[in-house]
């Protein structure tokens, strides 16, 4: 058994499949002269299908997302067509006698060297996209060379080092049933889109590659953060009846689409969804939330080769108002540095401490042309949701001064100066600021003054706060929201802002996490954003609540020194209250 950290609950059993597998162990055996032909003819079908799946990519993902997020596919599929691609495989297919999968190991070792040597951000980015491709050849050089093993048939637990934004949407194509990484935590890329797919998953598994081959038998328990692989069959069998239960309780929730969000005395409550894609929009109402609370728009940006105009943004910011008809989407600005990297805005790794550094609003005030086109099209696209019945609310992301909302402040209005003088259609919206940085959060009176809104980001509030990177698994015992100091700050924010009337959410992840969502309805909290998978099992634990038992456990839990001690109350008053719902819960350390 195999220890991590529990980031999307459920338990899943699946056959692995290893992403990255060729790069631990890539086969260095020199080919036999008879041997040359049929290797060549397995790349070529390797290339061939890594080509069909890339084009057929594109154009699920361009009627899903949008044509700029399927440009990425395009890419990738414009390397994989290279003609010095596949020149050089061949040649040391035939001169070398490598393998294909040596060979596609070589050349990606041999560009990664040369474009790390260049000091071009942009070409350095490209190593990414080259491993991307180079990947998807390797694994249908697996596929063809095991036919029993096809990769996209049955059910997959994804085991990866980390898994990479574009990986991340291309997994919505397979029946993916759990996932294992090395890499990441609570909060992480890989996490985020387990949970919003509603698929168990465990982050910081230590060698994970190195323990899992693809075709074992793995289990994920995503409530307790183990991982077994390959276990006897009767512990696979119990825990399949586990999995089954699981599956029957989603089905089970999914039934309360319907149904208003109140809690066990009748306490009205708004649950929103946290949204990266107009297919994500699509889920989100189907799984019954009530509006938008967060979009993250820089997954636009992320999944586009350069950077999106105003009409295509306006363009992808109408779907997603029609997929959310007569809700409240709100829209947040570019969201970029930390662990999301734009090469074309000049953003890269290099910065020391990027979380501290240039990202998030910081990156969009130095750049007014891009940021200006952006506020534009929001009140382009806040114009077209009231003659729908709907409307708009514009966030800004890591807001850390008073300053930096004037400046905001400014800037939308210049925008919408702009529209006017060019006599295009708009709305004026309401403007919000994330709250992330403890420096806003303790001057939280000062900064209400300025926000017309405030939706807490608690992953980044929790990492600033505990000084402990919400990506790091070394760290993730301390990036915790249910650590005393934060719920100290966070009933601090909550209660200041009833007092002066401003509307609040929090749309980080602790919103749809079932121990933190009894303490935030305590402290008063009544609108939770998050990855829709989770409204069901949220809507539920609400009516097993009444707001009197919140503001009791709220009460015992403030009075706990560690973190530990938050945890096994919560973790008991849930029992109590919600026994069905235990394979929901998440055990953190
Ligand atoms: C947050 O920080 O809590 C948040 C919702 O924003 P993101 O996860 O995109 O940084
Ligand atoms: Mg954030």
């Amino acid at each position: 058994m195999r220890k991590g950290v529990a980031v999307s609950p459920g338990v899943a059993v699946g056959t692995a499949y290893c992403i990255h597998e060729i790069f631990v162990n890539p086969d260095t055996q020199r080919l036999e002269e008879a041997d040359v032909a049929s290797e060549l003819a397995l790349f070529e079908e390797a290339r061939e299908k890594a080509g069909d799946e890339l084009r057929a990519m594109a154009i699920k993902v361009a009627s899903q997302i949008g044509d700029s997020a399927a440009r990425i596919f395009a890419v990738h599929e414009t390397i994989l067509r290279d003609p010095v691609f596949s020149r050089k495989i061949r040649h040391w297919i035939v001169e070398d006698r490598l393998k294909a999968a040596a060979a596609l190991v070589r050349l990606l070792d041999e560009y990664s060297t040369l474009l790390s040597r260049t000091g071009d951000d942009y070409l350095k980015e490209r190593i990414s996209d080259i491993r991307e491709v180079v990947t998807r050849v390797s694994a249908h050089l697996t596929d063809v060379l095991k036919p029993q093993l096809n990769p996209l048939i049955g059910s997959l637990i994804v085991v990866a080092d980390e898994l990479l934004p574009s990986q991340a949407v291309a997994l919505g194509d397979i029946d993916v049933r759990g996932i294992v990484t090395q890499g990441g935590s609570q909060t992480s890329h890989a996490a985020i889109v387990a949970r919003s797919r509603g698929i168990p998953a465990v982050c910081g598994v230590e060698g994970v590659l190195r323990h899992i081959k693809t075709g074992d038998t793995v289990v994920v328990d995503g409530r307790e953060g183990h991982v077994l692989v390959n276990p006897p069959p009767e512990t696979a069998s119990a825990f399949r009846k586990l999995e089954r239960e699981f599956f029957h309780l989603k089905d089970q929730l999914a039934a309360n689409r319907e149904h208003p969000a109140v809690t066990a005395d009748g306490e009205r409550l708004e649950l929103l969804a946290n949204i990266n894609s107009v297919a994500d929009a699509r889920a989100a109402c189907a799984m019954g939330a009530t509006g938008i609370g967060l979009f993250r728009t820089e997954y636009l940006y992320l999944t586009h080769a350069s950077v999106p105009d105003e009409e295509e943004q306006v363009a992808v910011y109408r779907d997603i108002i029609d997929a959310s008809p007569g809700h409240q989407v709100t829209i947040r600005t570019l969201d970029i540095g930390g662990d999301k990297t734009v090469p074309y805005l000049g953003h890269t790794h290099q910065e020391a401490n990027p979380f501290l550094g240039w990202r998030s609003i910081r990156l969009s005030f130095e750049h007014p042309q891009f940021f200006t086109t952006q506020l534009r099209a929001v009140l382009r696209a806040a114009h077209h949701a009231q003659s729908r019945g709907g409307a708009v609310r514009l966030m800004f992301p890591m807001i850390t001064t008073v300053e930096e909302m004037r400046r905001v402040r400014r800037m939308v209005h210049q925008a919408a100066t702009q529209l006017q003088e060019a006599g295009k259609a708009f709305a004026s919206v309401p403007i919000g600021m994330m709250l992330e940085v403890p420096a806003a959060a303790i001057s939280i009176e000062a900064m209400l003054r300025h926000a017309d809104f405030v939706s807490v980001g608690s992953n980044d509030l929790v990492q600033y706060l505990m000084a402990a990177d919400r990506d790091n698994p070394k760290v993730s015992h301390l990036c915790q929201p249910l650590a005393p100091p934060v719920l100290r700050l966070l009933n601090h924010v909550i209660k200041a802002c009833r007092k002066r009337n401003k509307p609040l959410t929090v749309c980080g992840e602790m919103a749809g996490q079932p121990r933190a969502f009894v303490l935030l309805l305590g402290m008063g909290l009544r609108s939770f954003s998050m990855s829709p998978a989770f409204i069901p099992s949220i809507k539920e634990l609400a009516n097993h609540v009444t707001v009197a038992d919140a503001q009791e456990i709220l009460r015992r839990a403030l009075k706990r020194s560690t973190i530990r001690g938050v945890q096994r109350l919560l973790g008991e008053e849930l029992k109590r209250l919600a026994p069905d719902l235990a394979l929901l819960d998440i055990a953190t350390p």
